[in-house]
């Protein structure tokens, strides 16, 4: 792992700025290692991405299950401690329709949560990041919706949701239609600045994600994916396997998104 300074110069709708992003980039072998760590059972996935946040370097107190009434497994987040009280919440659902592998839709991006903290974990920060493996999300964003009501009792006050859902099919992707414009404007400017590609592709209704339980609360959220009209067909079927990623467009997607988490720690408030 090697410490990645990357100079910032980009003139955004915000007006020109310059300044600098830092986080770990985390080695492609590593990113491919924890993508081949999926297993076919729903039952079997929760510990296993506990062991990927463990191995991260995410243990003890920073890592806590959040059972719900009606869960079949608990939510599992991973704590990054900041200076504000404000949140970063990264997102994805781990849970599978078990026709298929499971591996594109969604381990693509529950396992990339704990690389994301381990990019993160030893640089400096403002606010608190939370990596957040869902369950129940194709029962109905079940695990979102219970996160969102006891954010409700906590006064969790989260500045921006980050959701990952079906990485790897191609290059990044984000929900434009249903994303919140600031949190898209910062994609983009990451995407600049890293030299990395980007673009908006909207997949209304196909389905539902994880940011639209935290969108329904005002919350700004943005989903981030690799879906097209060529792969829908894929999607909870026995076509989803490991075959399916691009490796290069999924470790592109990996730094882009790291990028993009150290943009905002500076941007939002
Ligand atoms: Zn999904």
């Amino acid at each position: 792992m090697s410490l990645r300074r990357v100079a910032l110069f980009a003139c955004a709708v915000a007006g020109a700025f310059a300044q600098e992003l830092q986080f770990a980039v985390v080695p492609r072998s590593v990113i491919e290692q924890r993508l081949s760590a999926f297993t076919r059972k729903n039952a079997d996935r929760e510990p296993a991405l506990r062991r990927l946040f463990e191995a991260a370097g995410c243990t003890g107190d920073a890592l806590t299950e959040q059972p719900y009434k009606g869960a079949k497994e608990p939510n599992l987040i991973c704590t990054l401690t900041g200076e504000v009280e404000s949140e970063i919440l990264v997102g994805a659902h781990f849970d599978l329709v078990e026709k298929g592998s499971g591996v594109v839709d969604n381990w693509s991006g529950a396992s990339l949560l704990a690389s994301l903290y381990q990019g993160l974990a030893d640089v400096p920060r403002r606010h608190t990041f939370r990596f957040v493996g869902f369950s129940g999300e194709e029962r109905g964003l079940l695990g979102s919706r219970a996160y969102v009501r006891a954010m409700e009792k906590t006064h969790e006050s989260v500045a921006a949701m980050v959701n990952l859902d079906t990485l790897g099919l191609a290059e990044t992707e984000v929900w434009l239609s249903r994303a919140d414009l600031n949190l898209a404007k910062w994609l983009g400017v990451a995407a600049s600045t890293m030299n990395l590609p980007v673009s908006a592709v909207n997949v209304d209704g196909v389905g539902s994600t994880d940011s639209e339980s935290f969108r329904a609360k005002k919350i700004p959220a943005i989903t981030i994916h690799s879906l097209t009209t060529e792969t829908l067909p894929l999607l909870h079927g026995p076509k989803d396997q490991v075959e399916a990623i691009h490796m290069d467009q999924y470790y592109r997607t990996f730094r882009l998104v790291l990028a993009y988490l150290a943009l905002l720690d500076q941007q939002v408030r």
